[in-house]
């Protein structure tokens, strides 16, 4: 069965970025009529250039500035089960390059050719974040072909996402498929943690530090360790299993520490590792005044910039975050500083690390920049969605 399906013209001149593999259309792009706006949100169409050229099939929102996240660079494609499904399998194939075990972000939007689709796999379990009105309505289709691609046991929809109102999506959290029992667990290095994807951080787990947890643990052994916004228990767990001395981790949240104390037993480094309730600026003051020093300081704290107009204030939030850290890491130790802010450019970040660490009246060396792991694919057209930066520094 096929529907007729609408046209979406482009202005004259706007079809080159598309063309030249820019996967997004402004709504300043298209000749917007009267049809154009009268498409229900998530449409498919087809995108033509103004000279009536076909450029491919695309998901169109009338309301949002990217109105246009081109599907396929064939007119007529069919989006439907199979589609999907050809998709996550190939998002599945190099997942499986680069993992020997079932846990990771198996689905990363546009760099996986799934504009406004995220998908954690935690084992049998997937956590699913959808962000654009397209996606959204392709939902029937879309768990079809989770089906037939990871069999899961469960289904969680996490769409509580604040960029869903861009879309004009509202908001909600659901189990779509099977039941969850929470806390379920997830393996990462050898290691087991527990979480919730039904109330736990984004989908419950970060799978985006991964390689950074491990190379903080690479650094761990025999070391006092501090790691402040802990979670669950990422870089604490890896690093007291990597024969840290002993891991004092901090975070706000009861919950995530819960979790966190569990994994700690889980893994057997209970007696190394202590989690407790804390705001990170005001412990990491305390722990300053108190003449604590740690050879390792972990800070991963949550996005501070939540929108471009507040790019400033989460600058100095960064400083001031690596001007305290600084303060209580030991001589020759080593400090981590991540953002997970998109708004926040990686060279400007490194700046305010570094200004920061200064202030503490502190002198360091990079000794790795580095972003989200490889089951975060960058689309090579959006620098933007590399959001994560981590720098790790030796200091004098
Ligand atoms: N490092 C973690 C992820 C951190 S997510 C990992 O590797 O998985 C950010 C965490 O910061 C959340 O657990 C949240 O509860 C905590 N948090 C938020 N504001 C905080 C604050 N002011 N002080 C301490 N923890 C905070």
């Amino acid at each position: 069965m096929t529907e007729p399906r609408p046209t979406l013209r482009l202005l004259a001149g706007r079809h080159k970025r598309l063309a030249s593999g820019h996967p997004w259309i402004f709504s300043n792009e298209i000749a917007m009529d009267a049809a154009a706006k009268s498409l229900a949100p998530g449409s498919v169409v087809t995108v033509a250039a103004a000279d009536s050229r076909k450029l491919g099939t695309a998901f169109f929102n009338p309301h949002s500035l990217i109105a246009g996240r081109l599907l396929s660079p064939d007119p007529d494609a069919v989006i439907d089960a199979p589609f999907f499904e050809a998709r996550l399998r190939s998002a599945l194939a190099l997942r499986d390059s680069l993992y020997e075990r079932p846990f990771y972000r198996a689905v990363h939007s546009e760099a996986d050719d799934l504009p406004g689709l995220i998908v954690d796999r935690f084992g049998d379990v997937l956590g699913v974040q959808i962000n654009t009105a397209g996606m959204e309505r392709c939902l029937d289709v879309l768990l079809e072909a989770f089906d037939r691609v990871f069999a899961p046991r469960a289904v969680v929809l996490r769409n509580d996402s604040g960029v869903r109102a861009l879309e004009g999506l509202e908001k909600y959290v659901r189990v779509a498929r099977g039941e969850i029992n929470p806390p379920i667990e997830v393996e990462e290095g050898g290691a087991h943690f527990f979480i919730d994807p039904l109330a736990g951080q984004k989908t419950g787990w970060f799978f985006d530090q991964r390689d950074n947890r491990a190379f903080m643990a690479s650094l761990a052994k025999n070391k006092r360790v501090a790691d402040f916004y802990s979670y669950a228990g990422g870089f604490a767990i890896r690093a007291a299993l990597a024969g840290a001395q002993d891991v004092h981790a901090f975070d706000s949240s009861e919950t995530a520490l819960k979790f966190a104390r569990l994994a700690a037993e889980r893994n057997a480094v209970s007696s190394t590792c202590k989690f407790e309730r804390a705001e990170a600026f005001a412990e990491l003051e305390k722990l300053r005044r108190a003449g604590e020093r740690f050879e390792l300081v972990i800070c991963d704290p949550p996005a501070f910039i939540k929108s471009r107009k507040d790019v400033n204030s989460g600058a100095k939030g960064y400083r001031k975050l690596a001007r305290l850290a600084a303060a209580i890491t030991a001589p020759s130790g080593f400090l981590f500083v991540a953002s997970c802010s998109h708004h926040m450019e990686p060279a400007r970040f490194a700046e305010e690390v570094h200004r920061g660490i200064a202030a503490a009246g502190r002198s360091a060396r990079v000794i790795r920049q580095s972003g989200a792991s490889p089951d975060h694919p960058i689309h090579p057209f959006l620098p933007e969605s590399a959001y994560l930066k981590a720098e790790v520094l030796q200091l004098d």
